[in-house]
């Protein structure tokens, strides 16, 4: 993490003075995909980045629920500092600040738990490969109550009927820098998406959590909830969180301008080659609490097979080629990302999976140009199509089986990630559906 100089710190706090800012909040996300803040009051930001406040290593092993899933590694004693990111500061109006923070052991080492210094890491990974990488978000979620007398999909309707939240949530990401490229009413009552313009993927996993941070600061102020629940209500449509990720070298695209197909060059190939091929075992990170399986259905546009194809909406990788339509040039989109899991860590396995294929000149399977249910046993093992890991359980055994999860996450995350998501299986895993969205309905807001 950039550490300020102490006159850089000074105009810092000068800035917060100006704006009149009080409080500063910093977060991180931890395993279970749930947003923990710590807050100072604006003149102790220096205090905040530099020496950090604490937390205990038990942070990383909190559930959905609050219970504990404590391990050997993650117990009561000990004290990690959470240090804030101040050069990623955003002002959000109304006297209040926020950075994202990263998790420091006390003696200023980084922690080997802390998923955005591991996204950091990977990103400086790939810049030493040459590589570039450019990271948008979507964001879906669902308004409850919901407003007006019925919802429509894409209904122009639907989204009248919030009209007023979406002003003021549009207000809030301007005044935030958080830039928002659409917005529209989705499938699912009371749902909506917004989607967020590419940048690098350390920004793009902040704006995630400052996305989720506005959507749910400004839903307080219209008397509704805000769920980024995979499962909001049992038998609606899920909450995703897809990401689009474009790759170059040197500025030359790696997913247009190449003689594969459209346009794929070899070494975009490989990339996407990579992601089907270990997304299977790396599922839990991607769609990985309890709730995920609900949604990760074929028929869904949720992407619950590994497999690819030009704007295939019901495949986990999606091509969105070069076109006129598509002005941030050719990029692949994971499409089994939901919001109950760790954006950073999503993001640095995603970016992870890319590398590995590239490494290895990973091979790219043929395109599947249907919705990957309908294809005959010989069309999936021609295109080497796999249904994702369909419950929990199996994706998280598959998890805590691989090798290259263990590579790309970290022995101290992983352990982590499956103790929660362990917790959840062993305490929801058994409940009727309807039960466990209503009781997990918010735990993914802010
Ligand atoms: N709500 C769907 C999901 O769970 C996505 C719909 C879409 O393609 O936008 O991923
Ligand atoms: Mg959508």
């Amino acid at each position: 993490m950039p550490v300020l100089a102490a006159e850089e710190l000074t105009t810092v706090a000068a800035r917060l003075e100006d704006a009149g800012v009080r409080m500063v909040s910093g977060s991180v996300v931890d395993p279970a995909g749930v947003v923990r803040a710590k807050h100072v009051p604006a003149r102790r930001v220096g205090a905040f980045h530099t020496a950090g406040m604490g937390a205990s290593p038990s942070w990383n092993v909190f559930c959905v629920d609050n219970a504990i899933a404590f391990t050997p590694r993650f117990g009561v004693v000990g004290d990690l500092r959470l240090r804030a990111d101040l050069a990623a500061l955003r002002l959000l109006g109304d006297g209040v600040a926020w950075a994202p923070a990263e998790m420091f052991e006390q003696d200023g080492a980084p922690a080997p738990v802390c998923t955005r210094g591991l996204l950091r890491r990977t990103v400086a990974e790939l810049a030493q490969r040459g590589l570039e990488a450019r990271v948008g978000c979507e964001v879906e979620m669902v308004l409850t109550p919901r407003g007006g007398p019925g919802w429509n999909a894409y209904g122009l309707g639907a989204l009248l009927d919030v009209e007023r939240y979406v002003l003021d949530l549009l207000a809030a990401a301007d005044r935030a820098g958080l830039p928002v490229e659409q917005i529209h009413a989705e499938y699912g009552d009371g749902q909506l998406e917004f989607s967020i313009g590419p940048t690098d993927p350390l920004t793009a996993a902040d704006h995630v959590v400052l996305a989720r941070l506005i959507a749910c600061r400004v839903a307080r102020r219209h008397d509704v909830a805000v769920s980024f629940s995979p499962l909001p209500f049992a038998g609606g449509s899920g909450n995703g969180a897809h990401q689009h990720l474009s790759l170059s070298r040197a500025g030359a695209p790696l997913f247009s301008g190449g003689d594969g197909p459209h346009g794929l060059t070899a070494d975009g190939a490989a990339a996407i080659g990579g992601l089907i091929a270990g997304l299977p075992e790396l599922t839990a990170v991607f769609a990985g609490s309890v709730l995920s399986p609900h949604r990760l259905q074929p028929g869904h546009w949720s992407g619950a097979y590994a497999c690819w194809g030009r704007e295939n909406r019901e495949a986990a990788v999606r091509l969105c080629a070069d076109t006129r339509g598509n002005p941030h040039g050719a990029s692949v989109e994971l499409k089994c990302i939901d919001p109950s899991v760790n954006p950073y860590l999503a993001t640095a396995v995603f970016l992870g999976l890319a590398a590995d294929g590239l490494d290895r000149g990973a091979t790219l399977p043929p395109e599947v140009t249907v919705a990957p249910d309908a294809l005959s046993p010989e069309d999936a093992a021609r295109t080497a199509t796999v249904r994702l890991p369909a419950d929990q359980r199996s994706a998280l055994d598959a998890l805590e089986g691989s090798d290259l999860a263990r590579r790309l996450v970290g022995e101290e995350t992983l352990e982590a990630l499956l103790a929660v998501r362990r917790y959840e299986l062993d305490t929801y895993g058994g409940q009727d559906a309807a039960e466990v969205a209503e009781t997990l309905r918010y735990a993914w807001s802010a």
